[in-house]
């Protein structure tokens, strides 16, 4: 299942909101998670919902 277009353009990750970046997120390649380039974070996406969750998100 996709992620809504609109969805991810206002989604940010909520780390670098914590740091004060803007966080843009991009959609994996595998599309079954958000990609954060600023802190190499990934978030996963279930059923196309982000669980934007720092504890559990993954490096890349
Ligand atoms: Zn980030």
């Amino acid at each position: 299942m996709a992620i809504d277009p609109e969805l991810l353009e206002i989604l940010r990750c909520p780390k670098c909101q914590e740091e004060k970046r803007e966080g843009r997120l991009v959609l994996a390649p595998a599309g079954d998670s958000l990609e954060c380039g600023a802190c190499r974070l990934r978030y996963r996406v279930s059923e196309g919902i982000p669980e934007m969750v720092v504890d559990e998100a993954t490096p890349f």
